[in-house]
């Protein structure tokens, strides 16, 4: 069967990646996380003292970050398994203010062209549609009001025994979004040519449906 390439962008926390992974399981595809790479490049920032709004000092640092994408799903930084710790909410903004940089940004797309080729892949970010992967065969744009994508980040965290403040996640994701959005690299936008999905008053397994559902139209 004909492998395409699909791009999932998006405001922060609207699921994409929960969605990503279920659907390349479904499609036995490979699924690559762009936002932890701009996540490694900020936890390498915290780790190395340089203040995220450094741009040449952060700049800098990109000759020593390897990032490494595991099959089992784990993000290896310079060989250390880094999957849990970029996920820190202090990581989630540092990685918001890195991408704002070309260098930053043009070192990680061009490690996202390279494993996505060949095709049979699926990534996740905020530019995917627009820049890394413009032919993209699929593209979609998935959003969910602010209350839902708070609430659900917020459940997440309870569920994993993470201390949880849903007026302060709120706060964060809407920042973040200001940021992407307003950015003058690459901000986020919903591609010409993508198809929206507001997830807001649907489950997972009919978001999932519903992107199996295009996927097949493209594949036949
Ligand atoms: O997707 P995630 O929330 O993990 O991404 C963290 C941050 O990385 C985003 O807020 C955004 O600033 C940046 N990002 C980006 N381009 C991507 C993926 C993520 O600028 N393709």
């Amino acid at each position: 069967m004909k492998k395409i390439s699909i791009a999932i962008d998006g405001p922060a926390a609207a699921g994409k990646s929960t969605i990503a992974k279920l659907v390349a399981k479904n499609l036995n595809y490979t699924y690559i996380d762009t936002g932890a790479m701009y996540r490694c490049v900020a936890f390498y920032a915290l780790k190395n003292k340089v203040a995220y709004e450094d741009e040449k000092g952060v700049c800098e640092l990109l000759k020593d970050i390897e990032i490494q994408m595991c099959p089992d799903g784990t993000i290896h930084l310079n060989h250390e398994d880094v999957t849990s710790l970029i996920r820190e909410n202090e990581v989630s903004m540092g990685a918001s203010i890195v991408s704002r940089y070309g260098d930053v940004r043009e070192f990680l797309v061009e490690k996202q062209r390279e494993m996505a080729q060949g095709g049979g892949v699926i990534l996740d970010g905020r530019d995917i549609g627009t820049v890394v992967l413009k032919d993209a065969e699929l593209k979609i744009y998935q959003v969910a009001s602010i209350e839902c994508r708070a609430l659900r980040r917020h459940k997440e965290n309870v569920e994993r025994g993470i201390e949880s403040d849903l007026e302060a996640i709120k706060e964060e994701i809407a920042k973040r979004d200001e940021q992407d959005m307003t950015r003058e690299i690459s901000p986020l936008k919903k591609a010409d040519d993508a198809i929206e999905i507001d997830t807001s008053d649907m489950t997972l397994d009919e978001v999932v449906a519903h992107v199996m559902n295009l996927v097949s139209q493209k594949i036949q």
